[in-house]
């Protein structure tokens, strides 16, 4: 079998996902790049708290299967339109979590208002324009609201985080939908107060210094 760290590092991202409630039913999707630049896929439509790394789909970057007896995630187009704009990406996280929803719902996009934004997944979180799922065309606005950020929310849709590595993709996740909901929260009790874009920037450049204990914290 081809990837088998790899697929189990998929694997197991999607028991988080489904654990933390982040989706639910076979929605959202993950992918992993190997370092020869290979991708390592969720299959489309399955029980993730069933499946097995068998199930795992490996493909080419641009979606020729290499191993797998599944059809690869129907969002596999923005997964490679993602991993062939950002080079610094390996892992990639596709949620339908319910804050970030509401946000694509009302189209509204995520200031910095906390050090945790600033610090992993950037600043502004945008909500990129709509297209239908699995289109070309969701694929490069998804790509188009990523920018250099690490997490953008996809218009009446869902969510999506990227990382250098898996365990940095789901947290970006799980700090997103945290922000999400902190910012809702926010909105309704009253003034929205962000971070001075002096300490945005500030954030940004000490936030790889951060991460380097990343990991030890494994
Ligand atoms: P897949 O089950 O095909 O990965 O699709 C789920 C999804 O979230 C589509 O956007
Ligand atoms: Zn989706």
């Amino acid at each position: 079998m081809l990837y088998e760290k790899e697929r189990g590092i998929v694997l197991n991202a999607c028991r988080q996902m489904v654990n933390d409630k982040l989706t639910v039913g076979s929605w959202g999707n993950i992918s992993l790049r190997t370092h020869d630049n290979s991708i390592v896929i969720t299959p489309s439509g399955t029980n993730y708290l069933k499946s097995t790394i068998d199930d795992m789909v490996v493909t080419d970057i641009n979606g020729d299967i290499i191993e797998g007896n599944l059809k690869p995630s129907s969002e596999k187009l923005m997964h490679y339109e993602i991993y062939k704009n950002r080079n610094d990406v390996n892992a990639i996280v596709h949620t339908h979590s319910i804050y970030s929803s509401v946000l694509s719902v009302v189209d509204d996009n995520i200031p910095a208002i906390t050090e945790d934004i600033a610090m992993l997944l950037g600043n502004n979180i945008k909500v990129s324009e709509y297209a239908i799922t699995g289109s070309i065309e969701l694929a490069k606005n998804v790509v188009k609201g990523l920018g250099k950020n690490n997490a953008a929310i996809m218009k009446n849709h869902g969510a999506v985080s990227v990382g250098n590595d898996m365990e940095r993709s789901i947290v970006a996740s799980e700090v997103l939908e945290k922000s999400a909901k902190i910012y809702i929260y926010s909105k309704i009790m009253g003034k929205i107060n962000t971070i001075p874009d002096n300490d945005i920037n500030k954030l940004r450049s000490i936030s790889e210094d951060y991460l380097n204990q990343w990991k030890k914290w494994k």
